[in-house]
C-alpha cells in the first residue's frame, strides 16, 4: 500500500466513532477523495488544525484494497481560513465554495483547473492582511468559473436565440435557459444583467483573480452576476444550494 501525497483543500468533515473523522477533500492531482482520519481529534502531530473546512493543506494518504475511503495520514497546512479573523461573510462564502466543489465533482476525477480556481479563490478570500480580503469579488469569480469550467456558460457577448451582438442595458437572463438574451428573447420574466456586471464577466473570464482586488467591492456589485450563474449551477445540480440561502440572507 503506498503513500500518495497532493496539494489538497479540506471540504467537510463527519465525527465518526471515537476520535475518528471522516473527511471530503478535494486534491490537485487524484481528484476529489474520501478518507478517514483515525484518531484525528487526537493527533495535533498529524493533523495540528488542518481538518478546518476550506484549509489548502499538503496531504498524504493511501488507497487500501477493496475499500472506497482512503486512508488519510496526514496534513500540513499551507493556507488556513484562520488566518483572517473570522467574520460571517467570510464563513458563508467559504462553505459556498465547499458545497458546489462537493456537490459538482464527481469522485475521483482530477480537476486541476479547478483546482488552481479554488486556490485563488481561496487566496483572495483568506488574504493575510484583512483589509486586502475580498469575499464578494472572489465569490463572484468563483460562481462565474465554475459554470464556465462546467461547461454551461456558453458565450455571454452574444443574445442565445437570434444571436445578434448584446449591448449594454438591454442585457437579460432567466431561471429556464443558460445564457444571455436580448431585449427581445427575454422571455417576459427575465432579470437584467447590469452593464457593470455585464462587462465584469467578460473581463473576468479573461483575467486572473487577483488583478480584481484592487478595485471597490461592496456587497451590492455584481449581486445580478451572482444571481445568474447561481441560476446555472443549482439548474445543473438540480438542488437548491444550502449555503447559497445563507448568502442571500447575508445580502450577498
Ligand atoms: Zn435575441
Amino acid at each position: 500500500m503506498s503513500v500518495l501525497t497532493s496539494e489538497a483543500v479540506v471540504l467537510r468533515t463527519w465525527p465518526v466513532h471515537e476520535a475518528d473523522l471522516l473527511v471530503s477533500f478535494f486534491t490537485r492531482d487524484y481528484g476529489r477523495l474520501k478518507g478517514m482520519a483515525k484518531a484525528a481529534l487526537k493527533s495535533r502531530k498529524r493533523f495540528g488544525g488542518a481538518l478546518e473546512p476550506m484549509t489548502l493543506a499538503r496531504a498524504w494518504f493511501a488507497e487500501r484494497p477493496r475499500q472506497e475511503l482512503v486512508r488519510l495520514d496526514q496534513l500540513e497546512i499551507l493556507r488556513s481560513p484562520l488566518s483572517t479573523p473570522v467574520d460571517q461573510t467570510r464563513m458563508a462564502v467559504l462553505s459556498f465554495y465547499a458545497e458546489v466543489i462537493d456537490e459538482a465533482l464527481p469522485e475521483r476525477d482530477p480537476q486541476a483547473t479547478v483546482f488552481r480556481l479554488l486556490a485563488s479563490v481561496l487566496e483572495q478570500t483568506t488574504a493575510a492582511k484583512s483589509e486586502t480580503v475580498q469575499p464578494w469579488m472572489a465569490l463572484t469569480y468563483f460562481s462565474l468559473w465554475m459554470t464556465r469550467l462546467m461547461g454551461l456558460l456558453p458565450d455571454i457577448a452574444h443574445c442565445m436565440v437570434c444571436g445578434d451582438t448584446l449591448s449594454e442595458g438591454e442585457v437579460r437572463f432567466n431561471a429556464y435557459a443558460d445564457g444571455l438574451f436580448c431585449g427581445l428573447h427575454a422571455n417576459g420574466s427575465g432579470s437584467a444583467l447590469s452593464a457593470d456586471s455585464w462587462q465584469l464577466a467578460q473581463r473576468m473570464l479573461r483575467a486572473p483573480a487577483a488583478n480584481f482586488a484592487g478595485e471597490a467591492w461592496p456587497r451590492k456589485r455584481g449581486q445580478d452576476l451572482r444571481r445568474f450563474t447561481l441560476q446555472m449551477l443549482e439548474r445543473h445540480l438540480e438542488r437548491k444550494l444550502k449555503t447559497a440561502e445563507a448568502l442571500a440572507r447575508l445580502g450577498g
